[in-house]
């Protein structure tokens, strides 16, 4: 049975294979002793071999040993745990946060512990997996509302008046590299009195003056009742959190089985992610280079004839329909040593198969000039781009 479905997935052009890294995730990493051009990385800050943070490791290792021992609530906490509670919360400009050990299991553990059966969730369409398995986990009834669509939202809210209901959605969208919009999201959960949740795991340490996330790019931080992010992406480490207050973040220690029942973090770990923390605040030049990257990545997209959509993050997709197209073109580029990753339904919609670039802060326009050269070769040799040359 096992068989037929992965015939299936591979008839498809879904199939998925893995690729192992010979080196750290830096703009160029090593695959099958092949160097590549890395432009597909949740490393947004490029902080994944900074010295500073393998040294926070190391320091910490050395302190408190390897692994954590036991599940937070038994023999598993260490002082960097709440540390980095303390920090988080403070970054977020939250009374207090919960450490679990993924952005997923913060999620699924979250939602499902908020939400009972006799809530409505109202979450975006293009909304993460974890988001989606954790609305489904809660047994509460799921409304879909069209993505970023505060009046869709509005519209289904206004239909469930008087329910117990939460709105769900990410920050900044991985699937297309769009921000929520907000404001209009919050003016509509406040008129329904419903709690709000983001999820900012591409957002935080990337977008906004302190790089606090969507929030922050808006100013609206203490509008968010919950805030979900991880420490996997521009921080360079691992672990996800929830950030709100403090009568929240005491229910969610006492209820949320993803972070009950499970190890903590090791505590090099919880330290790396401090260290990083404390870079992304003292350090805005990085995500200042970061967007940088992004806008003139997209401009020269532009120019050489794809049609790019226009915002001001680090997520960069170009959409190209099928998903046998986009595996050849991805594949077509790895020839070139550069690494684009295809992304392919399940993750995203039948019909929007897309390579998706996610550039570094330090990537430089020398690193990048040639991926815009293969790129516009590739689009002409698939007939996606029009050769002009006459
Ligand atoms: C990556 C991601 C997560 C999961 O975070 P991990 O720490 O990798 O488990 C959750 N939500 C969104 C929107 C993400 O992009």
């Amino acid at each position: 049975m096992f068989l037929d479905e992965l015939k299936w997935i591979n008839e498809s052009g879904l199939y998925r294979q893995m690729k192992y890294l010979q080196s750290p995730q830096q703009p160029y990493v090593k695959i099958a002793g092949k160097s590549y051009l890395m432009l597909s990385s949740n490393s947004y800050l490029g902080l994944c071999n900074d010295q500073r943070l393998k040294q926070a490791a190391m320091d910490t290792m050395e302190k408190y040993g390897v692994g954590s021992g036991g599940s937070r609530l038994t023999t598993g906490s260490y002082e960097v745990h709440k540390k980095l509670e303390d920090e988080i919360a403070a970054f977020k400009g939250a009374e207090a946060a919960l450490l679990f050990n993924t952005g997923y299991m913060a999620n699924i553990g979250a939602i499902s512990s908020i939400a009972g059966k006799d809530w409505v969730i109202f979450s975006d369409r293009f909304n993460h997996a974890s988001i989606i398995d954790g609305c489904r986990l809660s047994g509460a009834e799921i409304i879909i509302y069209k993505h970023c669509d505060a009046s869709d939202l509005e519209t289904k809210a206004h239909s469930h008046r008087g329910r117990r209901a939460l709105v769900v959605t990410d920050g900044l969208f991985s699937v297309d590299g769009d921000i929520a919009p907000l404001p209009e999201i919050i003016q509509v959960a406040k008129k329904y009195n419903m709690l709000l949740m983001v999820d900012d795991a591409h957002a935080t340490g990337v977008l906004g003056k302190n790089g606090g996330g969507t929030a922050d790019y808006f100013g609206l931080q203490n509008e968010i009742d919950i805030q979900m992010g991880t420490f996997s992406k521009a921080l360079a480490s691992e672990g996800g959190f929830i950030a709100g207050n403090r009568g929240l973040i005491d229910y969610l220690a006492n209820k949320a089985r993803s972070f009950i029942f499970s190890t903590a973090l090791a505590p090099a770990t919880v330290a790396v992610s401090l260290r990083a923390l404390e870079i992304v605040q003292a350090e805005p030049r990085l995500r200042q280079s970061l967007i940088a990257n992004s806008a003139w990545f997209r401009e020269k997209l532009r120019e050489i004839g794809f049609e790019i959509m226009d915002f001001p993050t680090p997520i960069i997709s170009v959409v190209l329909g099928q998903p046998e197209l986009t595996v050849n073109f991805s594949n077509r580029l790895m020839g070139k040593n550069i690494f684009v990753s295809a992304i392919r339904p399940p993750t995203v919609p039948q019909g929007t198969s897309r390579l998706r670039i996610n550039l570094m802060a330090t990537h430089t326009v020398d690193d990048l000039a040639p991926a815009i050269d293969s790129m516009a070769a590739i689009g002409k040799e698939l007939g996606i781009l029009n050769d002009t040359r006459n």
